[in-house]
């Protein structure tokens, strides 16, 4: 998967799909027209859509970590 494929605008469709569950990042609701991306997090069951200012894009995995969880691997990293 590419950088772009991971990364997307809400329309009314994925808004209605999204909502239900909300940001796994945050927990707000998200907003048409908002950009948000694949991340994975720490949260359970794999990747999630959550806010694009809440992810980084890690290049060594090519994809999207949630920003605490990113800060949290590096960290753990730069320990070993
Ligand atoms: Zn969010």
């Amino acid at each position: 998967m590419t950088e772009d494929r991971q990364k997307f605008i809400i329309d009314l469709e994925r808004l209605n799909a999204l909502n239900a569950e909300g940001c796994a990042a945050c927990g707000r609701k998200f907003a048409l027209g908002e950009p948000v991306v694949v991340a994975c997090g720490a949260w359970e069951g794999g990747t999630k859509v959550v806010h694009e200012n809440e992810a980084v894009f890690d290049r060594n995995t090519q994809s999207y970590v949630e920003r605490r969880c990113y800060a949290a691997r590096s960290a753990s990293a730069a320990r070993g």
